[in-house]
């Protein structure tokens, strides 16, 4: 039986998760045909309703700039995507039109911080951004158990108001600034500064030789963040390469029920 799966997003040219995708299929000898598929806001849910006419097509993964609307669309959401308020991986119910909507962003997150042998449980936090994937990270960085969230964004009543969400299903302390009296043991740019070559308007001094900076963003090269990150003395620099072949992962999980082997696409992408 051969399987249909697709990413929306616009732009989409550039997505890596068809070959992401097809090389998990392989480990389990899943006939999987995953495509791109570029839409428009006014004609994404007549392209996702087409898309779901083929047979045995199994699920989409939604980027940029439709995870709202994938969350509006579906009928159902797991209980990290109803409060990231974003879907960026939707499932059909076996045999049914019904639609269920899932966020794989924030496991994504945390599998490849595990895979960097980083556990977040009792750590600071400092988030940087308050976009659609601060909002996906958020309520798993809450699930992994840390002490302290600061949430900082260039623009800070979305920062606010990210904190006042987070505060109605979380237990840790929750500050919608940065600390600088804090050491802070991860330091994540969720901010889309680095896609324009930019950094956030943060002090140096805040990244400490206790501290992992991670950038969402990712690059062949090191992206702003990481090398401001990594000029200032941090313990290590990671970009989100490994976070897009996790999230991968739990999107795959999420329509087959079998967790794919990640190391062989890390290497295959890095090189
Ligand atoms: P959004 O457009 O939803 O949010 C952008 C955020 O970045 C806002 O908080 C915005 O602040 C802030 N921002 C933009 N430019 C700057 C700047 N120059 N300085 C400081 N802050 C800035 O984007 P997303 O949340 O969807 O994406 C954010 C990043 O995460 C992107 O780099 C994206 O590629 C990456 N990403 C990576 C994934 C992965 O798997 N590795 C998955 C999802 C996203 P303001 O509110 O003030 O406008």
């Amino acid at each position: 039986m051969t399987y249909h799966a697709a990413v929306f997003g616009n732009p989409i040219a550039q997505s890596k998760s068809p070959l992401i995708h097809h090389n998990f299929a392989k480990q389990f000898g899943i006939d999987l045909v995953y495509v791109k598929q570029q839409s428009e806001m006014s004609q994404f849910e007549d392209d996702l309703k087409r898309f779901f006419t083929q047979k045995n097509s199994i699920g989409v993964n939604v980027t940029a700039p439709f995870k709202e609307n994938a969350f509006n669309w579906v009928s159902e959401h797991t209980d990290f995507a109803a409060r990231a308020g974003a879907v960026n991986t939707i499932i059909r119910k076996p045999n049914t039109d019904t639609f269920i909507g899932a966020n794989s962003d924030g496991l994504g997150l945390i599998a490849d911080l595990a895979h960097h042998q980083l556990d977040l449980a009792d750590k600071s936090v400092l988030l940087i951004g308050a976009g659609g994937a601060a909002k996906g990270a958020l309520p798993a960085i809450v699930g992994a158990g840390v002490k302290h969230i600061s949430i900082y964004n260039r623009t800070k009543s979305k920062a606010e108001s990210l904190i006042k969400e987070t505060q109605e299903y979380a237990s840790c302390d929750l500050l919608a600034s940065i600390d600088e009296t804090k050491v802070y043991d991860l330091i994540i740019n969720a901010s889309s500064a680095s896609l324009t070559q930019q950094v956030p308007d943060v002090p140096a001094a805040i990244f400490t030789n206790r501290t992992v900076a991670y950038d969402m963003a990712y690059s062949d090269k090191l992206t702003p963040f990481c090398q401001l990150a990594t000029d200032s003395g941090c313990k290590h620099a990671l970009d989100g390469l490994g976070m897009l072949v996790e999230q991968a992962a739990v999107s795959f999980e999420c329509w087959f029920n079998e967790r794919p082997k990640t190391d062989d696409i890390r290497k295959l992408l890095r090189a």
